[in-house]
């Protein structure tokens, strides 16, 4: 298991010291960061006011990458914007360029609904249809037509979120029936059925007790062999532990005095958590705020 002398144990607060070796360790700096999604100069309003505000930095192919940050900082909102989910919010409006392989994902010929099957969501609480646990992953491919044995694609995404030995004999169950961390192991096989490339995950854990946690984080681990994975969360801990690269965002004043949230440090974890170059990123990290 990765990162397991980092855990913390049940109980534990989330904001205590992070142990400096074992994140060295754990999550050396990559080597290279190759953009998958790169962002540029984003700002997402709401009804005209900023909630995050000319954030630029590149998603690294193959690498876990956390963003952090106090509560309405716009984590949430800035992971939405990199598969259109904040088309769906009334009022919200993207400025700036987000490009998926150098295409900027907002340009009107790209279709959000292929989109999303390239970068897929998963979200905090686990959501699973009303259908059986085989319909839940099937349901992707069903709908978009996809070619190839759909048996065979099923058992593919459910073995590759950790799931298929615990479901394999009761595969036309219903999903309400597993337990809240299956059900969100379920939820990650139906986004990767329809086999995307980047994965977004908006606090996976938060809903889980601290065994599915585990399994949900090694599970990433294993997941960014194929994808590349964004993770949004609250917990220092978590993100010492799971990502190779971090984002970390606060709310800042601009001169007119419009708070917003921006990025005031994107680097390896290793670095972010040992040696962050602003002070704000170092409070933040050591509990200190937020
Ligand atoms: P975080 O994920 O860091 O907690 P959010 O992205 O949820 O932050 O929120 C950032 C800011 O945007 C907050 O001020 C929040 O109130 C605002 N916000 C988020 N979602 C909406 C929405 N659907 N409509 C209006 N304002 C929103």
């Amino acid at each position: 298991m990765q990162g397991t002398s980092a855990r913390p144990r049940a109980g534990e607060r989330t904001l205590v010291h992070i142990d400096a070796d074992v994140v060295r360790r754990e999550r050396p700096a990559p080597e290279r960061v190759e953009p998958v999604v790169e962002i540029e100069n984003v700002t997402v309003r709401y009804g005209g006011k900023p909630a995050v505000r000319n954030v630029t930095f590149d998603i690294g192919r193959n690498l876990i990458t956390a963003l952090i940050g106090p509560s309405g900082c716009g984590k949430s909102t800035l992971l939405r914007c990199l598969n259109r989910m904040n088309d769906l919010i009334p009022g919200a409006t993207v400025a700036g360029k987000i490009r998926y392989h150098g295409q900027d994902i907002y340009d009107p010929n790209v279709d959000p609904v292929e989109l999303r099957k390239l970068i897929g969501m998963v979200f905090q609480k686990p959501n699973p249809f009303p259908k059986s646990i085989y319909d839940n992953v099937a349901y992707g491919p069903r709908v978009t037509g996809m070619k190839g044995n759909l048996d065979e694609i099923v058992e593919r995404a459910l073995r590759r979120a950790a799931l298929w030995d615990e479901v394999k004999d009761r595969l036309k169950d219903n999903a309400y029936g597993l337990s809240g961390g299956q059900q969100q192991r379920l939820c990650i096989a139906r986004c990767l059925a329809v086999e995307p490339e980047v994965i977004l995950m908006d606090e996976p854990c938060s809903a889980l007790d601290p065994i599915s946690t585990a399994r949900i984080e090694d599970l990433m681990v294993e997941l960014k062999e194929r994808y590349s994975i964004v993770i949004v969360t609250h917990n220092m801990q978590q993100a010492a532990r799971v990502s190779d690269m971090t984002a970390f965002l606060t709310v800042e004043s601009d001169d007119k005095g419009e708070r917003a949230g921006e990025l005031i440090e994107y680097g390896p974890t290793e670095r972010i958590f040992t040696n962050p170059a602003d002070p704000r990123t170092e409070a933040y990290v050591t509990g200190k705020m937020g």
